[in-house]
């Protein structure tokens, strides 16, 4: 069963490609490129929405994982939260949503803040037949198995990029714990520590759990 990763974030694939043991396909090489609406108020439906869209359209050999992720900020009542990817606009870069953050830290007075890194990852796949005596021909219908699970990662942010590693939000994120940001620690650090491979280690057993159904 392929292992296919509903995104097309270039830095989420690397880390995923880093922290599995096994084949991570992103779903573009085997549908191409398009946009998945992702209209859900938490990590957790949005992840879902992302798994289960292209789940839908690979069908029952696939187990399709799916992250949905995002920084949030106390001082901010919790933005950009949800809204990380487009938080300075629909076709935002992260460059540009990093210093939207970093100009709302300093509008409010502040060097430095506390914050926080969430990642939601969905898993669906591992068709389970479903008896259903209500279903007046009392036939039976296939429905994937849908999971999932969370992993944060607290820090707090600044009001200066530094370094060039991770992606998005990570050189102004220093984690609890160091005096670097992410994008001055090595990539193996974050890999260790990450809101991503906390929900990962949770991922795995059920993966694996999946494709030996
Ligand atoms: P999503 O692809 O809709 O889940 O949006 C995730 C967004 O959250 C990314 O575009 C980044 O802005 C931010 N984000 C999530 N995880 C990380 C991380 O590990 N480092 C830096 N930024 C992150």
């Amino acid at each position: 069963m392929k292992l296919v990763l509903a995104t097309g974030n270039r830095g989420k694939l690397r880390e995923f490609r880093q922290m599995c043991q096994d084949e991570v396909v992103p779903f573009s090489d085997l549908l191409g490129t398009f946009e998945i609406v992702e209209d859900g108020d938490t990590f957790a439906a949005n992840a879902l929405i992302k798994a289960r869209t292209i789940y839908e359209k690979l069908g029952e050999d696939y187990l399709v994982i799916a992250d949905d992720s995002g920084i949030s900020l106390p001082v901010l009542d919790g933005a950009p939260g949800i809204y990380s990817a487009r938080y300075a606009g629909e076709d935002a870069s992260d460059k540009d949503n990093l210093h939207k953050l970093i100009e709302a830290v300093k509008e409010k007075g502040l060097k430095s803040t506390p914050a926080y890194y969430t990642a939601a990852i969905a898993i669906v796949g591992g068709g389970q037949v479903i008896h259903d005596s209500l279903l007046c021909n009392k036939s039976q219908i296939t429905r994937p198995l849908e999971y999932v699970v969370h992993g944060w990662m607290h820090g707090e942010v600044v009001d200066e990029p530094r370094g060039d590693k991770g992606f998005g939000y990570d050189p102004i994120f220093i984690p609890d714990g160091y005096d670097k940001t992410l994008g001055e620690l090595e990539d193996d650090v974050k890999s260790e520590i990450s809101h991503r491979s906390k929900a990962l280690a949770l991922a795995k057993p059920i993966i694996n759990m999946l494709r030996n159904k």
